[in-house]
């Protein structure tokens, strides 16, 4: 127990974590470009929240959910996902009366009971964007675009982006009818959380992963044949906005983002290669969410994207992240003076930002010089009591294996003008 993780969770362990680093940073230079701000919040909320905010209906609350009675009775949640946070945030906080839209962007830890297999886990990172207060389609295009710029920029070239639209509540009314007329015969046949959609909220039967209910689905009612012409209109805009971007696309029906506060553009990038999670990316818009939280009425639109999932998705692309370069500067010591010299030396180097490692086990010369090639070091500094006595160390270029010798006085200099 003690020495393992719990299911479903992984450590990253220091030689991974550099490609952790640089899709968090390249994630965060793209929303950047875009005019997206971060955005934190914390990794716990009350439960009510995503009752509310991701909805009843939904595998996440229905099933995923870690959650327990805090030592004060609160009934508390740890975020399976990163929008109805941000969306309290943006209430409490009233970032409407800022400027609109507010254009957001997050890297978050998220939590769900899932069972663990490739690319699912119980405790995973989700990056994310949310814009809220605007309506035009010129948006729900760009969220896409942003997703879709970061996995080009990667090097991700086949992945194939989904889109939908799901109308609204308007739209879905008279689907809800359709599709309940169509499922009425078939409800003893579908799966009990289905059978409880199909109250609720039947289009989310679409969606559902069990094999018993998708075989009911053929020639099931779509969506799209049934929106108003608003939404069309929308859609259509989307589509050309996307054209106008330069992004392939293709249009499936079956995308469902199926609660009542969520409308029209539903999206998913989707990589073949990671087999049966190959969901890397999902969004939409869900312009009634804010207000279901207890906010103005703000329209609002996302994304979330797997972090694990992403990198998975590289490495079956054999895309290999480059390795961070070594450390500037290795000193080797012979004898306590020089040691004590390496201290004082690695000390000043480091109050001017050059990377140095010094040893601290004791090792012979051999073993240091050894170390230093390990760790990739650009110059290994050599100081022993010879040197000290003629005020002298002797400076190697790793690369270049050429060695010279430098004063005592100048090391400093010598080293910060050269890793500049
Ligand atoms: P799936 O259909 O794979 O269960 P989802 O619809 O539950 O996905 P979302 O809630 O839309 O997923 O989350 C957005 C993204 O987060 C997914 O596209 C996926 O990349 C990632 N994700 C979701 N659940 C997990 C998980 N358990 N482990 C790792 N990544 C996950
Ligand atoms: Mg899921």
């Amino acid at each position: 127990m003690l020495t393992k993780a719990p299911r479903g969770t992984k450590d990253v362990i220091p030689s991974d974590v550099y490609k952790w680093t640089f899709v968090e940073d390249m994630f965060r230079e793209i929303c950047e470009k875009f005019g997206y701000r971060e955005i934190r919040t914390p990794a716990f909320e009350h439960t009510e929240l995503f009752k509310r905010g991701v909805g009843e209906t939904t595998d996440i609350v229905q099933k995923e959910m870690y959650t327990f009675t805090d030592n004060g009775g609160r009934e508390i949640t740890l975020k399976p996902e990163g929008t109805a946070p941000v969306v309290r945030a943006f209430i409490e906080n009233k970032l409407y009366a800022d400027a609109q839209p507010t254009k957001l962007f997050y890297n978050t830890p998220c939590f769900r009971y899932e069972r663990p297999q490739a690319g699912r886990f119980r405790a995973f990172h989700q990056f994310g964007v949310e814009v809220f207060g605007a309506v035009n389609p010129s948006v729900d295009a760009e969220v896409i675009s942003i997703a879709m710029t970061f996995f080009k920029k990667l090097g991700l070239k086949n992945l194939e982006l989904k889109i939908n639209s799901i109308g609204c509540p308007e739209c879905r009314k008279k689907y809800n009818e359709a599709l309940r007329e169509f499922l009425n015969e078939k409800l003893e046949k579908l799966c009990k959380t289905c059978e409880d959609r199909y109250e609720r909220n039947p289009m989310r039967i679409i969606d559902c992963k069990k094999e018993e209910c998708q075989k009911e689905l053929t020639g099931v009612p779509l969506i799209l044949d049934y929106i108003c012409q608003d939404c069309e209109d929308h859609f259509e805009k989307l589509q050309k906005y996307l054209g106008l971007m330069g992004l392939e696309y293709e249009i499936d029906p079956r995308i469902v983002r199926g609660l009542d506060y969520y409308n029209r553009t539903a999206f998913e990038i989707i990589s073949r290669e990671i087999g049966s999670q190959a969901t890397v990316c999902g969004g939409g818009r869900y312009d009634g969410l804010v207000e279901e939280i207890g906010g103005p009425s703000t329209p609002g639109v996302g994304f979330g994207l797997g972090i694990e999932r992403l990198l998975l998705t590289l490495e079956n692309n054999n895309i290999e992240i480059p390795r961070p370069k070594g450390i500037d500067v290795f000193i080797v010591t012979m004898g306590n003076r020089a040691n004590e010299k390496a201290v004082e030396i690695s000390q000043r180097l480091r109050e001017n930002m050059v990377s140095v490692d010094i040893d601290h086990l004791s090792r012979s010369m051999k073993a240091q010089f050894k170390y230093s090639n390990k760790v990739n070091s650009l110059y290994t500094v050599v100081i022993g009591d010879n040197e000290l006595d003629n005020n002298v160390v002797s400076l190697k270029n790793m690369e270049t294996s050429t060695q010279e010798e430098i004063t005592l006085d100048s090391v400093i200099d010598e080293i910060v003008n050269r890793i500049k």
